[in-house]
């Protein structure tokens, strides 16, 4: 039973978009004193931020600012370095904290499950989009020795990895992508990338900003079949603004003549993947059409954009079919669940949406917490019984002035070529600066 002006006590497993939206929610209102507790696995905060969104979408990545302040913010603390299910439990947690959200996002890449995914050439595009954002997880193991590159997928992460693909290196040069990935998109021969989706073009999901950019590059033609778009008879009567505003930009592109620049993109619809072919590595990838017939692209890499999944949390009631937390008004349902536990963001409403759908998502989550803050404060807690196990456990946390020294280590390591930060992409290093033992 928690004592008259103490706080709520609130753990967020997760410290992504969604935890930070959520710790800030808390934080933000009149309804009572709130000690939310962030955290992480990584010693970093900022999630997908960090890890997900492109290093040449500066603008999105000035989102950080404000996530930061809002891990500023007086009851809010973040927690890193904290592997929630290994190195403490969830029952740990609810031992300590009257309320427990999960907000760790969408890890894994969903599979096609056709032959030859796995050769060696066929790259899941989370982990291509992990390698160029410097994530400590990921292997230097992406070889771009390929002039004909295939992207399966009609999402916005296809276009991250195809503009990542095809723009011109020197263009990345000022940004945040790390040395070694910018040195083999340098001396990478690709001369050309395939966009590939089962559906047709009203059903690409791109939004329009990231479409129009790919149209727009220095020195890349962009490529589409006038064929898909007669099919679809007069775009200027499609209802829906943003279906009709992508088929446009594909009009566009179908009516333009090859400027004889060094790089394309072509898009490709109604194409199914259904085998990757070669023997020692991708060579080609089989897609069959519609009426059943079948063709190859011929490419020496392929990836696979097919949308992010979610796993599952020891202790945590998990949907396995769509990779989410089941909940309702994001109060976590099924196993032994009674009152404590909520969840926001992907790992809740799976992969969907941009980065600030999970602001209102997170906002739903707090309500429902400070909604049920009675029943939560009448739970039995130990406050600081975590931190104490973590001790035990030989786990230094990294908290936010460890965050703050990691950051000022990477933005002292930038500059050499002209941009504000450099990553440090080795866990051992990020710990070593944020414990300030850093060379
Ligand atoms: P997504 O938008 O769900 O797109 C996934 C694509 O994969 C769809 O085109 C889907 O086609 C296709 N697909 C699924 N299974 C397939 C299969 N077996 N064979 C062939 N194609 C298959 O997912 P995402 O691109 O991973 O993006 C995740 C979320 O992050 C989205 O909400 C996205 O907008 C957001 N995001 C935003 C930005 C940005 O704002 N700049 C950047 C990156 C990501 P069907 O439609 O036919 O199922």
């Amino acid at each position: 039973m928690t004592g008259e002006g103490e706080p709520l006590r609130v753990a967020v497993v997760g410290a992504g978009p969604a935890g930070i939206y959520l710790a800030e929610a808390l934080s933000n209102q009149a309804d009572g004193p709130v000690a939310v507790d962030v955290f992480d696995r990584l010693p970093t905060p900022m999630g997908l931020l960090r890890y997900g969104v492109a290093p040449d979408h500066l603008k999105m990545k000035n989102l950080g600012t404000t996530l930061q302040r809002a891990l500023e913010l007086d009851p809010v603390r973040f927690v890193g370095n904290v592997n929630v299910g290994y190195d403490v439990t969830v029952a740990d947690l609810l031992a300590d904290y009257h309320a427990v959200a999960y907000t760790y996002g969408a890890a894994v890449d969903r599979k096609l499950g056709i032959p030859g995914e796995d050769l060696p050439g066929s790259v899941a595009a989370t982990h291509f989009v992990n390698w160029y954002s410097g994530h400590p997880d990921i292997a230097d193991d992406v070889i771009l020795d390929a002039e004909s590159v295939v992207v399966i997928g009609l999402g916005n992460v296809a276009l991250d990895v195809a503009r990542v693909l095809i723009r011109d290196p020197e263009e990345m040069a000022t940004t945040d992508i790390p040395d070694n990935v910018l040195q083999r998109l340098r001396e990478s021969p690709i001369r050309e990338v395939h966009i590939v989706g089962r559906r047709g073009p009203e059903a690409a999901k791109f939004t329009i900003k990231e479409l129009r950019e790919m149209g727009e590059l220095a020195g890349v033609d962009a490529v589409c079949d006038p064929a898909y778009l007669d099919a679809l008879g007069d775009i200027e009567a499609i209802e829906e603004k943003e279906v009709r505003r992508n088929v446009e930009v594909f009009k566009d592109w179908s009516t333009r003549t090859l400027t004889g620049a060094p790089r394309k993109v072509i898009m490709h619809f109604h194409s199914t993947p259904t085998e990757l072919l070669g023997t020692d590595r991708v060579e080609a990838i089989r897609f069959t059409k519609p009426d059943g017939s079948t063709y190859d692209i011929p490419a020496q890499l392929v990836f696979r954009s097919v949308g992010y999944f979610g796993i599952p949390l020891p202790g945590v009631p998990f949907d396995d079919k769509n990779g989410v937390i089941p909940v309702v008004d994001h109060r976590v349902q099924g196993g032994t669940v009674e009152i404590g536990e909520y969840a926001a963001g992907w790992i809740m409403r799976g992969p969907t949406g941009v980065i600030g759908t999970n602001r209102s998502d997170a906002k739903g989550a707090a309500t429902a917490i400070l909604a049920d803050r009675e029943t939560l404060e009448a739970r039995d807690v130990t406050p600081g019984s975590v931190f104490k196990l973590l001790d035990e456990r030989g786990i230094t946390p990294v908290l936010m002035d460890g965050w703050n020294a990691i950051d000022a280590a990477e933005i002292r390591k930038g500059g050499t070529r002209g941009n504000a930060r450099i990553k440090i992409a080795v866990l051992e290093d990020l710990l070593a600066a944020a414990a300030g033992t850093d060379a």
